[in-house]
């Protein structure tokens, strides 16, 4: 399924130009236009799923296998330091495109990026409130 209406559709079908680093049948991988540092690259799924809770288990599974591959490759040629895999879902965790996407982020000694969060400092009945929950 595609939709009309998503750039990353258009840009997946090779309908909008992009500086494609690998293609197959269900996957490209583009830079992406506002990089966090040199090499940020995405992983687009070809067919449209807006986020990690649409995304059919097989695809996901290829999308990580594919993510290992390209970090690999990035990382041998761009002999990068690091590596970070994130990916958004919805507004608040900071979606902008809401179709799904993998972003593979090289990272260097000097690359100046924060990619990262304010950590908490829950006791231990909060996080055993919260382990209820879960798995409850
Ligand atoms: P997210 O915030 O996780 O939805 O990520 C969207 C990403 O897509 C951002 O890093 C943008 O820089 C990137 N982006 C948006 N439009 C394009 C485009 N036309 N080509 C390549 N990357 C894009
Ligand atoms: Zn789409």
């Amino acid at each position: 399924m595609k939709n009309d209406n998503c750039i990353f559709c258009k840009i997946a079908a090779g309908e909008i130009p992009s500086k494609t680093l690998y293609e197959d049948e269900q996957f490209r991988v583009i830079l992406d236009l506002g990089p966090a540092a040199k090499g940020h690259a995405l992983i687009l799924p070809k067919e449209h799923y807006a986020n990690i809770y649409e995304i059919p288990d097989e695809v996901a599974a290829s999308a990580m296998k594919l993510a290992k591959k390209m970090a690999g490759v990035i990382t041998e040629k761009l002999n990068c330091d690091g590596f970070n895999i994130v990916q958004n879902n919805g507004v608040v965790a900071g979606q902008t495109v809401f179709h799904f996407h993998m972003h593979l982020i090289p990272r260097y000694e000097d690359d100046g990026q924060t990619i990262g969060w304010n950590p908490g400092e829950p006791t231990q009945e909060e996080l055993e409130e919260i382990k209820n929950l879960i798995t409850g």
